[in-house]
């Protein structure tokens, strides 16, 4: 079930309000975190509501369902990947999406780069981290980053603009907020250790950008709290 534009206009609307009572809180600027509309699993029309409401961009998590739903929308969005990607559909990857958030692994990395380079762009990502240590979550490995952006500084045809994680699911609020606050410390390490800026922190969702917000984050991915449950 889908719901009408007048109620996405409201969600919208408060969760903007949350981010920036959060960003008050703890002293930062709204401008500083964007928010990202997950449309996965919704029809296009999802697309074209975030679109007439000013979104800069969409994030959809399925490469297969997002190039169905591309040459439905003729939404002036960005399109970015989110969810896990295989290999084998990385070049369909490359040419519908402007960023990949779950470059987790260097084979796919080589990948992009390869094929990004036969569309003689550069690719946008962000390495993906499983910072919480969660078994059931893709993403690289925390002790696993620095060799995966080592990979990808070698790439030609890829940009490192930062590092994305989902926190593992749990009634305890403060495994999250331990997830997101490695994330920002393996940023800050990478940083200091390959002498790159990496301006991206991807973390948060419906049900804990706060405590991603108060981490660090420069982009929530709000699916549910935008356009209801899936
Ligand atoms: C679905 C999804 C989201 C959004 O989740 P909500 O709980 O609906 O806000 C964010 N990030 C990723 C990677 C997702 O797959």
């Amino acid at each position: 079930m889908m719901i009408n534009y007048e109620q996405f206009e409201k969600n919208a609307h408060s969760v903007r309000q949350s981010i920036a009572r959060v960003c008050r809180s703890c002293g930062r600027d709204p401008s500083e975190v964007q928010l990202l509309a997950v449309t996965k699993s919704h029809p296009p029309e999802a697309i074209a509501f975030a679109a007439r409401l000013g979104f800069a961009a969409i994030g959809e998590n399925r490469v297969q369902e997002a190039a169905g739903k591309k040459s439905l929308v003729a939404a002036n969005v960005r399109w970015e990947l989110i969810g896990h990607l295989q290999s084998n559909k990385a070049r369909l990857a490359v040419s519908l999406f402007d960023r990949i958030q779950s470059v987790d692994r260097i084979k796919l990395l080589n990948a992009l780069d390869r094929f990004a380079g036969e569309e003689e762009k550069v690719l946008p990502v962000l390495l993906q981290v499983n910072t919480g240590e969660d078994p059931r979550k893709f993403g690289a490995a925390t002790a696993g980053a620095a060799s995966l952006l080592e990979a990808a500084l070698h790439c030609p045809h890829i940009r490192v603009e930062g590092l994305m994680t989902i926190a593992p699911l749990d009634q305890d609020r403060s495994v999250a907020l331990t997830a997101f606050e490695r994330l920002r410390a393996l940023r800050d390490e990478l940083c200091g250790s390959f002498a790159v800026t990496l301006p991206e922190l991807s973390m948060g969702m419906s049900g804990d950008m706060e405590e991603a917000i108060k981490a660090g984050s420069t982009c929530v991915r709000v699916g549910s709290a935008l356009f209801g449950p899936r």
